[in-house]
């Protein structure tokens, strides 16, 4: 049984994570945090997240939270990560990050907390999408120069980034399985316009359409066979019980800083 407490917890994601934690018989949630002034302080996080009550009150303290458990969880915002890894570090839990978009300086600090005590991050927790990527790099190394590699991402029209960070993060593979580099031979072609592209590129197609949570299809294809690699994620829970995952992993590694092919043993 490993014991969980979640930054962030009234959060997306921290809700998402304590419905899952609370019915997966391997992980008890012990710690609910949120930020000073969260208008829920003080209520029953199981309540927040639309199940019934857990007796975990969600809390802006978060050393005695971090104290009372195996592992950390972390899916708040990047300015605050650096403060809650150096908590985790001094209570010498373990900790698994999910939050993105951390800058160099907010990575620095990630890397010297990981040599003290073990780290997952990760910015796709989902265990179908990690394994994708190797699936990936795998295929781009085999079939070699022969084939041509396109992605797809497909997205709710919401989303404001394009391509999506697995796109080029499954574009990295790609370069990587080729051993080529992704800046120079990455297109990005947004909407898919463009009817061709040059001999050794790596396009990536960007669609934004409807509710789509996120799709993605990596093509290999030569003149004469075609493989697709397609992963459809239909709900965060992907990314909650990938999380869920790698905290039930985490908690018995040496400090260091793991990502989550390292928690599928894809490395
Ligand atoms: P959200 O805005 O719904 O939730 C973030 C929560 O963190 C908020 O409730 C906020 O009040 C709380 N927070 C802010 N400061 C805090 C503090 N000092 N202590 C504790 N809590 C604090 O966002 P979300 O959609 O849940 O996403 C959270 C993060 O996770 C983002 O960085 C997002 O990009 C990332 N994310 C990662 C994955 C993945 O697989 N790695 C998947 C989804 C989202």
């Amino acid at each position: 049984m490993t014991t969980v407490c979640i930054m962030g917890a009234a959060g997306r994601m921290g809700q998402m994570l304590i419905r899952c934690g609370v019915s997966n018989p391997n992980v008890t949630i012990t710690g609910a945090v949120e930020r000073p002034g969260h208008p829920d302080l003080g209520k029953d996080a199981g309540v927040l997240a639309g199940i019934d009550p857990i007796g975990v009150l969600l809390t802006d303290d978060p050393a005695p939270a971090i104290q009372a458990c195996d592992a950390v969880i972390d899916f708040s915002f990047h300015e605050v990560v650096p403060d809650h890894a150096e908590l985790v570090a001094k209570h010498r839990r373990a900790l698994v990050i999910g939050t993105t978009a951390l800058s160099e300086d907010e990575a620095a600090v990630i890397d010297r907390v990981a040599s003290l005590v073990p780290v997952v991050w990760a910015p796709n927790m989902s265990l179908g999408v990690n394994l994708l990527f190797a699936m990936t790099r795998r295929a781009a190394e085999v079939l070699g120069d022969d084939y041509d590699v396109t992605i797809d991402d497909t997205h709710h029209v919401h989303k404001k980034d394009a391509p999506s960070g697995t796109a080029l993060w499954l574009g990295s593979k790609v370069a990587e399985g080729k051993g080529v580099s992704l800046e120079k031979t990455m297109i990005h072609d947004e909407g898919g316009t463009q009817e061709s592209y040059p001999e050794g590129s790596i396009p990536i197609r960007s669609y934004r359409r409807g509710e789509v949570v996120g799709d993605h299809t990596v093509r290999v294809q030569s003149a004469w066979e075609t493989i697709e690699l397609t992963h459809h994620a239909w709900s965060r829970d992907a990314f909650a019980r990938g999380a869920l995952h790698a905290a039930r992993w985490v908690v018995s590694q040496r400090p260091r800083l793991y990502d989550m092919q390292d928690v599928l043993g894809l490395q």
